[in-house]
C-alpha cells in the first residue's frame, strides 16, 4: 500500500456503538475532510476498473460522495441509488437487508439500455446494499461493469454475498 493510502486509511475512525448497541460505526468523514487522502483513496476506488464503465453509481448517502469524487477522477457521469420515496420518478425498486435494519433502494432509468455502470460505496458489511444495487442496475438492462468499496468488514460475509468486489481497505 502506497503511503498515501497507509495515511489514508490512518484517518478512518472506529466508533463504538453507532448507530445502534454492537455496531462499531466505520467513521470516513476525517478522511474525506482530508484533501490527499480523497483524492488517493478516489484513484484507488476507479483505477482497477479504468476503460471498463460508463457511469459511476453511488449509493445513498455516503456511496454519493464517493460516486461523486469517482466520476469526475475518471470523467463520466454519476447516477444515484436512493433510499425508497426519494427520487421523483424511480423506475424500479429493490428491498434489502442491512447490518442494522431493513431498506429499499430505488433508481431511474434515464441511460441508455447496456450502460456499464460501476458501483461504488463506503463501507461493505453484510453484502446487502451492494447485492441490492446490483439487482436494481440488471432490472433496469444495464450492466455492473465492477463494485468498488472503500473500507471491507471482514468476517460478516460481504463478499461472499456480493461476489466479486475490489475493496480498498479492509479491517484487520
Ligand atoms: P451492508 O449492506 O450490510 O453491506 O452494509 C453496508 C451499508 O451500510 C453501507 O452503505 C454502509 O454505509 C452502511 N454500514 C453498514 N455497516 C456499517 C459500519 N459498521 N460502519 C459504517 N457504515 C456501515
Amino acid at each position: 500500500m502506497s503511503p498515501e493510502l497507509a495515511r489514508a486509511e490512518s484517518l478512518i475512525r472506529s466508533i463504538p456503538d453507532h448507530p445502534s448497541p454492537g455496531i462499531l460505526f466505520r467513521d470516513i468523514t476525517p478522511l474525506l475532510a482530508d484533501a490527499d487522502a480523497l483524492q488517493a483513496t478516489t484513484e484507488a476506488l476507479v483505477t482497477p476498473f479504468a476503460g471498463t464503465f460508463d457511469v459511476v453509481a453511488g449509493v445513498e448517502a455516503r456511496g454519493f460522495i464517493l460516486a461523486g469524487s469517482a466520476a469526475v477522477v475518471a470523467g463520466t457521469g454519476l447516477v444515484p441509488i436512493r433510499k425508497a420515496g426519494k427520487l421523483p420518478r424511480p423506475a424500479a425498486s429493490v428491498d434489502y437487508a442491512l447490518e442494522y435494519g431493513t431498506a429499499t433502494i430505488e433508481m431511474h432509468d434515464d441511460l441508455p439500455a447496456g450502460t456499464r455502470i460501476l458501483l461504488i460505496d463506503d463501507v461493505l458489511a453484510t453484502g446487502g446494499t451492494l447485492d441490492a444495487g446490483r439487482q436494481l442496475i440488471e432490472r433496469l438492462g444495464y450492466v455492473v461493469a465492477g463494485i468498488s468499496v472503500l473500507f471491507e468488514i471482514e468476517g460478516l460475509g460481504g463478499r461472499e454475498v456480493v461476489g466479486d468486489v475490489h475493496t480498498v481497505f479492509r479491517s484487520a
